[in-house]
Parts: C-alpha cells; structure tokens; sequence
C-alpha cells in the first residue's frame, strides 16, 4: 500500500470531476518536517507550536524559538507554512504557568484568550516569528476565535509588532498572511468585515465538532455521540463554505477529520478546496479523492439530508464501495 500511495506522490489530488484539493500536512515538531518531500504535501497546513513550550521548564527564550521558527522554513524550502500561535491554557498547562482551577477547561481560559489578556508571550512569539522570516513570507494565525474582536485585536498585536521590528532596523517579512482558526460555532455567525479581514480561515474540526455537538472530545463516554458524516454537521460546513465564498476568504480544514478518507471526501463534496492532516494520511486521502467525483458525492449527502437520514454515512459508504471498482 505505502509503495501505491509513493507513486502517487506528484499526482494532484484531483477528483472525477475534476476538482483537484489541495493536501497540505500537520506538524508541531522539526522533526515533522522531512515528511513534507516524502508526503507529497504542499505545506504545512498547521504548525502546531505548543511542545516548544510544553517541553520546557520555563518561557523559550524569543531567539531560541526565532531559530527554531527558521529552520522550520529552512525545511519546508519556501512551501508555506502556516504557523498557529499558542493553542495552551488550562488543560494544556505549563509547567511554568500558575495552574488556573477551571470547571470546563475546553471552554475556559485558553488560546487566543490567553495571549490576548497576558500578551507579553503573544507579543515575544510573534517577535520570533517575524524575524524567523525574515526576508521570506510568514503565515500566522491564531486558535480558538470565538468573536471578530479577539482577531481583530490578535492581528492589531502582529501588526504593531511589526511596526516595532521595522522601527528597530529588522528585515521584515517579503509578505505577511494572518488568519484564523474557526473553532467555535459562534465565528461562522461573525460579521462579513470578519471573513474580509482574514487572509484565510482554517477550520479545527476537532474543536469545532465538540462545541457544535456539545460532546468532549477527550470523554469516551460522549465522544461517540457525533460523527462528522452527520446530517448537521455537513450543512453546517457547507454554510462555512458559503460564508468564505461570499469574500472569496480562503478556507482549509485542518482537524483530524481531513486525514480520514471517507471524511475527507464528505469535506471535499461539501466545497473544502484545501485540507490539512497528519503525512501518513496524505497518500490515503488522495488516493481515494482520485477516484471519485465530488458532484456525485456531494448528491448522495445532499439525498441523505433530504430524506431526513441523521447521519450520512450509510448512504456515502453504500456508493463509495461503488466507485472501488
Ligand atoms: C482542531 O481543533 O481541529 C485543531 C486542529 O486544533 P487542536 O487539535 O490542536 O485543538
Ligand atoms: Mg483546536
């Protein structure tokens, strides 16, 4: 199988119908990035940047991370890559962080949250950021947006920073693209300015899903209680997909559901152009997208929502073991 998938390599992701998705990769380490030649990926979708912190016994120092951020761009030899500023609070607790005694961490003090309220390592990340591109195109954006304003004011902090290292003589970045990580229902609902000011909007499904189903995603017990072939979760993405579509806002899905292939042809029929996923679920993914045609796809959910079905799985499996032919 891994030999089918290597052949496959430099072929697009391009379906039956014609529509080619564009598969890019997760990744959170250094080491992460030497699957980007061998996965065929276009980029790095999500640079996850929690372990640089989680790993450590106090704050990384800006020029130890800057490093860090440059090589990472080194590896990836001017493919993009999309870096996630600190995702961390509350569950995710540094050791160095006064640990904060919340009732629902996942919808507590976290993410954007943190860095907007306690800005000084926000500020320091980005600061290393901007000089680990130095010269090169840097992508930022920033997780768990729940209202316009917290992008507004993350992209302020970027901008202004900015401002600061151009003041100081530094050699900028040759562009800058800021986006957000639409994590929280309530981001689908922002104002149309929202979707006009982002470069690009990521979906992280992961999150998205258990706020949209009020389902824990770390709780066995009640993670079973949703399926992303669900009838209303697809007709909720396809109102995300309309939303971007209107500003002609970039979108990618970037949760653990792009990797799984059944998924990922739900996500690609419901109008995803771009999804992001783990390198070993590339090859999978892509192979199955070439052998469908997404209108079709896109016909049986959309009969399966019709007929009241509450999830689509059935109907997508039942004509999927058609297409293996
Ligand atoms: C997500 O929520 O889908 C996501 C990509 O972020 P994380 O899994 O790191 O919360
Ligand atoms: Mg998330």
């Amino acid at each position: 199988a891994q030999e089918r998938y290597a052949s496959l390599r430099n072929l697009p992701a391009q379906a039956r119908c014609g529509t080619v998705i564009a598969l890019h990769m997760n990744a959170g380490l250094m080491a992460d990035l030497p699957s980007l030649e061998g996965s065929g990926a276009e980029g790095v979708g999500l640079f996850r940047t929690e372990l640089q912190f989680l790993l450590r016994t106090k704050v990384p120092r800006r020029e130890e991370l800057a490093a860090l951020y440059a090589r990472v761009m080194d590896a990836a030899h001017g493919r993009r890559v999309v870096f996630r500023t600190l995702d961390i609070g509350s569950d995710k607790v540094l050791p160095y962080m006064k640990p904060q005694d919340e009732p629902n961490p996942a919808m507590g003090w976290r993410a954007i949250r943190v860095g907007l309220e306690k800005p000084g390592v926000l500020r320091m990340q980005l600061q290393a950021l901007i000089r680990a591109a130095a010269g090169r195109p840097l992508s930022v954006m920033f997780p768990f947006v729940a209202q316009m304003e917290e992008y507004t004011a993350a992209r302020d902090h970027l901008m202004h920073t900015l401002d600061q290292e151009a003041r100081m003589g530094r050699v900028l970045p040759e562009k800058v693209e800021v986006g957000a990580m639409l994590e929280t229902p309530s981001l689908a609902f922002a104002p149309r300015s929202f979707f006009e000011r982002c470069d690009f909007v990521s979906i992280g499904g992961n999150d998205l899903k258990q706020f949209f189903f009020a389902a824990d995603r770390e709780n066995e017990r009640v993670r079973r209680r949703y399926d992303t072939l669900n009838a209303s979760f697809l007709t909720f993405l396809g109102q995300i997909v309309d939303r971007c579509a209107e500003t002609a806002t970039p979108l990618t899905f970037c949760g653990e559901d792009a990797g799984r292939p059944v998924e990922a042809i739900a996500l690609a029929a419901m109008g995803l152009r771009s999804l992001s996923m783990r390198p070993a679920s590339i090859g999978p993914v892509k192979h199955l997208i070439r052998r469908v045609d997404l209108t079709e796809a896109r016909a049986v959910i959309d009969a399966a929502i019709a007929r009241g079905d509450m999830s689509t799985r059935p109907a997508l499996m039942q004509w999927l073991v058609t297409q293996q032919q």
